[in-house]
């Protein structure tokens, strides 16, 4: 699985910009589905066809990473850049970018006084042009970048840039190579421009009509020196959400979810997540509402360059996106 998650995380693809990350999930999924294609915003839509009269479940996990966006190249081959999503300045400086052409560059920042002045139009990427026109060969207005931010195997634990939210998109396609019969008919939708405001899950789960959504995404934690109060943890397992600021999840789904943990010995956590949304959120709200969750993986130092999971809460998500998928779904 590991090399799962190394594929994905180091794909491309900052919010509009999903195609190569696409492309590696489609030719991943297709022996595993009946059918598959892409939608006019660019989410990847699978379908598995139940044993049963089951229900039809949409499983979402975006494809988007957050990055940054070429505003403007100076005399000197510098350029000045928005961002791409939640993009904190405090985590940029001397991060390096790459571009979908392969160009790359380091961040550096205009001198400040004081660390609350650090905004993003203070900052500039360098991609080691002397000019406008030496940079221009490389870049252009309106170009995005994403992070470079390698795979790295810790052992229990592992880090690279986009596990926000390609450790979704792995747990996604690792469910669908576990499971075996179920009785629901099955919509995995690989989502676009989360990031940037849930916006492929919108029309994704509007053309899809489910009867119930399960997003899977990334949530922080409390367990690092002096954090904010949080009850996740890393290694703790599978966090099911109850709420954060874009949804209040379903209640009886929630329960299903935990119960389903319970049966089947699925260490999981309880999640009230104070800021950030998911999918989720767009799934509930699309046509006259949908019954919505979310699975989510406790991570540490999310929305940097290096985003950090633990393969045992991985391994919790994984079996219980499949047992719950192998049952009846009661709400
Ligand atoms: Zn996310």
């Amino acid at each position: 699985m590991k090399e799962l998650i190394r594929e994905l995380t180091q794909a491309f693809g900052p919010s509009g910009s999903e195609a190569p990350v696409r492309e590696t999930i489609d030719t991943l999924i297709r022996p595993l589905v009946k059918e598959v294609r892409t939608d006019a915003l660019g989410n990847l839509i699978a379908f598995r066809p139940g044993t049963g009269s089951g229900k039809r479940v949409m499983l979402a996990a975006h494809m988007d990473e957050i990055g940054v966006i070429v505003t403007a190249i100076d005399d000197k081959g510098f350029l000045r850049f928005s961002n791409i999503g939640g993009v904190n300045a405090l985590a940029l400086i001397g991060t390096r970018v790459v571009f979908a052409g392969g160009a790359a560059g380091v961040i550096g920042s205009e001198p400040v006084d004081e660390l609350k002045d650090l905004k993003l139009e203070k900052l500039f990427i360098d991609v080691g042009a002397s000019s406008r026109a030496a940079a221009e060969k490389q870049v252009g207005i309106g170009d995005m970048a994403a992070f470079h931010g390698p795979f790295q195997d810790l052992g229990d634990r592992v880090v690279a840039k986009a596990m926000d939210d390609r450790i979704g998109c792995a747990i996604l396609v690792q469910a669908l190579r576990e499971l075996q019969d179920s009785p629901h008919h099955l919509i995995a939708v690989f989502t676009v421009q989360e990031e940037v405001g849930l916006r492929g899950a919108r029309t994704s789960a509007y053309g899809a009509e489910p009867d119930v959504g399960i997003a899977l995404d990334v949530t922080r934690v409390g367990d690092t020196p002096k954090s904010r109060t949080m009850e996740v943890s890393m290694g703790k397992g599978a966090a099911i959400k109850v709420k954060d600021a874009s949804l209040i999840c379903h209640v009886g789904l929630r329960r299903h979810l935990v119960e389903v943990a319970k049966a089947h010995q699925i260490p999981y956590q309880l999640e009230v997540l104070e800021r950030g949304g998911t999918d989720a959120s767009s799934i509930q709200m699309a046509r006259s509402g949908v019954p919505a969750g979310v699975i989510s993986i406790p991570s540490r130092y999310i929305h940097t360059p290096s985003e950090m999971v633990d393969m045992a809460d991985v391994r919790s998500c994984v079996q219980l996106v499949v047992k719950t998928l192998e049952g009846p779904i009661d709400l």
